[in-house]
């Protein structure tokens, strides 16, 4: 009886190291990514993107893609893909070595959507948005707007985590279609046309306006 009763607060113990060692980690990557999100904030503002809307309104969310609230306020249709900018992360540190720890892959996803937040903001891309896509009126997006996208991602990488391959797909996918009826534009469409614009697809997402 003893020997049993000693296994079981040992194994106890060892579920409470392992909970602890999980929590731990989990501290690890919260702290990691609140600092990569004030690193990109910092940069943007030097950058000189604006804080917030210039609408100075306090609305949390804008969902016409029209507007020049657009990527302004915290969230808008755009952040559905900065969400599956986390998915795709998440699928493709997926083949780095066994040995590379969950944190590390996860910041790396963070490390690699601050990327995209301060490259989305410099001049070239920016200019790029405005002759090649529907965009035309797009300056870049608010501080503000760049950190929720940054945050988005890094709630898609840890969805994806937790969904496994097929089912991340699907939530890929099911999204991508929301967002397109929706609004007429959608991560794969942006790419499309941000790389290879095709004057059809405009036309047609312009006349959803
Ligand atoms: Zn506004």
């Amino acid at each position: 009886m003893r020997k049993v009763s000693l296994n079981i607060s040992t194994a106890t113990e060892i579920r409470d190291d392992v909970g602890e060692a999980h929590g731990r980690n989990r501290d690890w990557r919260v702290a990691g990514s609140i600092i990569l999100a004030i690193v990109a904030a910092v940069t943007l503002w030097l950058m000189g993107q604006p804080l917030w809307c210039k609408c100075g309104g306090w609305s949390l969310w804008s969902w016409d893609i029209w507007s020049s609230h657009n990527s302004q306020h915290l969230i808008d249709p755009y952040t559905a893909s900065h969400v599956l900018h986390g998915v795709i992360f998440c699928g493709l540190l997926f083949w780095l070595p066994k040995s590379v720890s969950l944190n590390v892959r996860f910041l790396t996803a963070i490390v690699l959507e601050v990327g995209w937040e301060i490259l989305e903001n410099s001049p070239i891309i920016i200019e790029r948005y405005r002759s090649a896509t529907i965009a035309t009126g797009y300056s870049g997006d608010s501080v503000i707007n760049s950190v929720a996208d940054i945050f988005a991602c890094a709630i898609g990488y840890a969805l994806a985590f937790r969904l496994r391959a097929a089912k991340s797909l699907i939530f890929f996918f099911a999204t991508e279609l929301i967002v397109l009826v929706w609004v007429r534009d959608c991560l794969i469409l942006n790419v499309v046309m941000l790389v290879y614009p095709i004057e059809a697809i405009k036309v047609w997402q312009m006349a959803g306006l």
